[in-house]
Order: structure tokens, then C-alpha cells, then sequence
């Protein structure tokens, strides 16, 4: 079996990859090794309607379950700041529904589909890879011009493919979650909570869907106490008034990159999404992230087809591409998770007390030169400031 283009996965990246080759006139296959599409999401399922929008996609209404005004913030001790305007709506998805509609835009485009394939391993062939496919019909060698790894964070095609994806085991938060039904809270509003014995080096969060909510949190495991389910577990307990009538009706664990790969290419392979650790370092989103990804990416393959040039070389434009849209504010958002890694409970409330709404969101957008300022003005953060935020 030959392709053009064979994708391994279809979340959000492998069907937007799958959608944009196939419409673009390459043939194209998807291998995902789950037997249904979007199950057993890893995911709190939460989007920004003006991010999302942005890259031309009009979510269908079924994927949608649950519509935010914005953020409520809470530091340890509880003082909240909420976060809202036009930038702060968003949605709560449906993965499920999500991830099938995304495939069905493909599959109308003319990708082809199996489900139940796994990607077991690839060699070179001539010009192209040969892809060895475990399916529901045996196994399979597919050979294709161009291999997308789109195969989320414990992607194997760059590893096979030569290119270096060791990171730092500090550069992964662990997460745990349940949706829960019966969750007494603000469905306007999704909600995070801080703090060291909240989630160690990261934070919790409730995001609200019609019937039920993704409760969850992620820690960085070095600097926690213990597991990410037992600081779920505690936490649910300590909020009595919001989990009183609650019940787990789905679990979840998962593991997010907080730093991408400076490679993403390989000849005759790209990496797409969480396969090149692509989310937001601060927030730990990759949705947007993700598609976006396969956005850039796609166009870059469809010049390097038509040129018959699908060397390293030729698809670097994808990492260039990528660095100019991201490379910068990236850098700057790491420094920023340094410097919030860092923080004590008693500098969780200090900025609770100084940092309005618009305040936060425009740190989300990595404009540091304001907060820097404004932080500057308390002696017990100066020393964090002048160590992580200042050059
Ligand atoms: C707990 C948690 C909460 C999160 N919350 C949010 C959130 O609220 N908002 C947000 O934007 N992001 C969130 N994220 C991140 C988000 O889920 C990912 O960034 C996003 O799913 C990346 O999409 P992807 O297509 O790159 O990878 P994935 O969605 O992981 O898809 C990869 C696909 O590849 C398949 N696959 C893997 N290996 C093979 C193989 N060998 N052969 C065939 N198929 C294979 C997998 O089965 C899977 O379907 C969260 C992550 C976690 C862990």
C-alpha cells in the first residue's frame, strides 16, 4: 500500500493534518491505534473561542459542552480574581464529539482512516518510509513520501525517525482528573485554584461542561508530596461546599509537556501537536496549539510534494515557521513557569492582592514588562524577579 501521506493519530493534529493534505489533492491515511476516535480523552477539554476561531475553525455546536465567560483565580486562601472580555470566552468541548468531527472534515476531504492501527515501527525505503501497521486486518507496511507523527506525548515516529526527544522529566507535569456530575459551582466561569499543597508547581482546576465538570490538576512530581490523585482526592474533599452532592463519572490521567523539542523534522517526517511537545508552557493547553501546528505544517508539505523535495533541509521551514509565530513569547513563558514554580503560598496571595484580571491575561500572552514592574514594587518578590523574569 502506497501514500503520499500517511499521518499516525487522529487527535486534534493528525485529522487537521489529514484534512489539509487530503485537500490539497495528496492521498492520505490516518493510522490511530485506539479502536474510537477521542476516547479516553487526556484533556480538560478547555478552548478560547478567539484562539480557536483565529485559525478559521468554527466549532459545530455538539462538540460544544459547556460556553465560559472567563476565568475565577483563587489563591490558597481563597481571594479570587476573575479574569473576563472577549479574549477570556471560551468552551468546554466534548473530545468525543470534537475529535470525530474534526476526522469526519477529513474523511469529507478525502483522508482514508483506520482505526484500531497501530504504528508499530518504520524503516527507509528508497525515497520513502515504510510504516509497519498493526490493524484489525493483520499487519500492514504502508509506505508513504511524508510520515506525520501526530501520535500525542508518548509519540514513538520522532524517536524512530532519528530525531533527539529526550526532555527533562521537570519539563512533565503529572495530571489527574475526573468529570464529575453533581458539581455545585459557577458553569460561567472556569475555575483554578493555587497553591503548594493545592498542586505543587502547578494548579487545579474546575471546568464546567452543562451536566458535569473536568476536576482535575497537575503537578511537577519532583517538588509534590504525593501523587496527583491523592492532591485530587484531597482536594475534592476540602471543598466540601462545591463536591458535596459530586460523583466521579469518568478518570483520567495524563502526562503534559511544559517544554516543546527544538527539532521537529526529520527527511520524509514531521511532528505535529503534543508529538513535538507543542502546549502552552504556562497553561498546559495544546488544542490550539496542536492544530495550529498541523497548519503551518501542512502548507510547508504541500510546496516541499509539489517540489519533490522532502529532505530535513526543505522541511525546516515548518520549525522556522513555527519559532517566528512562537518562538519568542515561548521563551518568555518559560520564564515565567520558573518564576511561578517558585512561589510560596504567601506570593500567591501578594499577587492576588496586586494583579487585576487584565493583569493575568495579558501575562498568559507573555507581556512581562508591566508585571515585572508592578512586582518590582514588593521586597519579597524582588529576588525572584531579578532571578527568573529579568534577563
Ligand atoms: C490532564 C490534561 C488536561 C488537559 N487539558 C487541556 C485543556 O483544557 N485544553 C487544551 O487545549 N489542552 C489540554 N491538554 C492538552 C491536550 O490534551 C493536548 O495538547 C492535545 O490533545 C494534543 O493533541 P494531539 O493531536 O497532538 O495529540 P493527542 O490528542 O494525544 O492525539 C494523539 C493520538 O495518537 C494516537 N496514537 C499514539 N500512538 C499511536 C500509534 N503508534 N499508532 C497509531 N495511533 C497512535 C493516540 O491514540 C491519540 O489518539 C490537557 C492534557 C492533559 C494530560
Amino acid at each position: 500500500m502506497r501514500v503520499d501521506c500517511l499521518i499516525v493519530g487522529a487527535g486534534p493534529a493528525g485529522s487537521v493534518m489529514a484534512e489539509q493534505m487530503a485537500s490539497k489533492g495528496f492521498t492520505t491515511m490516518v493510522v490511530e491505534k485506539k479502536q474510537e476516535i477521542g476516547i479516553f480523552k487526556r484533556c480538560a477539554e478547555g478552548v478560547t473561542k478567539h484562539g480557536i476561531e483565529k485559525l478559521g475553525i468554527k466549532i459545530n455546536e455538539s462538540s460544544i459542552a459547556g460556553r465560559i465567560r472567563g476565568a475565577m483565580l483563587y489563591s490558597p486562601s481563597g481571594k479570587t480574581v476573575v479574569m473576563e472580555g472577549k479574549e477570556m470566552e471560551g468552551f468546554v468541548l466534548e473530545r468525543k464529539i470534537f475529535e470525530k468531527w474534526l476526522a469526519s472534515k477529513a474523511i469529507e476531504s478525502g483522508a482514508e482512516y483506520m482505526v484500531k492501527a497501530q504504528a508499530m515501527g518504520m524503516q527507509k525505503k528508497n525515497q520513502a518510509w515504510e510504516v509497519k501497521v498493526r490493524s484489525l486486518e493483520g499487519m500492514k507496511e504502508i509506505e508513504a513520501k511524508l510520515v506525520i507523527g501526530a501520535d500525542g506525548v508518548e509519540s514513538k515516529v520522532g524517536r524512530w525517525a532519528g530525531i533527539n526527544t529526550v526532555n527533562k522529566l521537570t519539563d512533565y507535569h503529572s495530571c489527574f482528573q475526573y468529570e464529575m456530575a453533581g458539581v455545585n459551582i459557577d458553569k460561567n466561569y472556569i475555575h483554578i485554584f493555587f497553591g503548594n499543597d493545592v498542586a505543587p508547581c502547578g494548579y487545579a482546576w474546575i471546568f464546567p461542561k452543562e451536566f458535569s465538570a473536568n476536576v482535575g490538576l497537575g503537578i511537577l512530581e519532583k517538588k509534590a508530596k504525593m501523587k496527583a490523585f491523592d492532591y485530587v482526592r484531597k482536594f475534592i474533599e476540602e471543598h466540601e461546599n462545591i463536591f458535596r452532592n459530586a460523583q466521579p463519572i469518568e478518570a483520567n490521567a495524563g502526562g503534559v509537556p511544559v517544554a516543546h523539542f527544538t527539532e521537529m523534522t526529520a527527511d520524509g517526517v514531521m511532528l505535529v501537536g503534543d508529538a513535538a511537545q507543542l502546549v502552552n508552557p504556562i497553561h498546559g493547553g495544546g488544542i490550539t496549539r496542536a492544530i495550529h501546528s498541523s497548519l503551518i505544517a501542512s502548507e510547508v508539505a504541500e510546496n516541499a510534494m509539489n517540489e519533490g523535495d522532502l529532505s530535513k533541509e526543505r522541511l525546516k521551514e515548518y520549525e522556522m515557521k513555527w519559532e517566528e509565530e512562537y518562538g519568542e513569547k515561548t521563551k518568555k513563558l518559560m520564564k515565567l513557569r520558573n518564576f511561578l514554580e517558585k512561589l510560596e503560598d504567601k506570593d500567591f496571595e501578594l499577587l492576588a492582592d496586586i494583579l487585576q484580571g487584565e493583569d493575568i491575561f495579558q501575562l498568559t500572552q507573555a507581556k512581562l514588562s508591566f508585571f515585572i514592574k508592578k512586582v518590582m514594587t514588593k521586597p519579597s518578590l524582588l529576588g525572584l524577579v531579578k532571578k527568573y523574569l529579568m534577563d
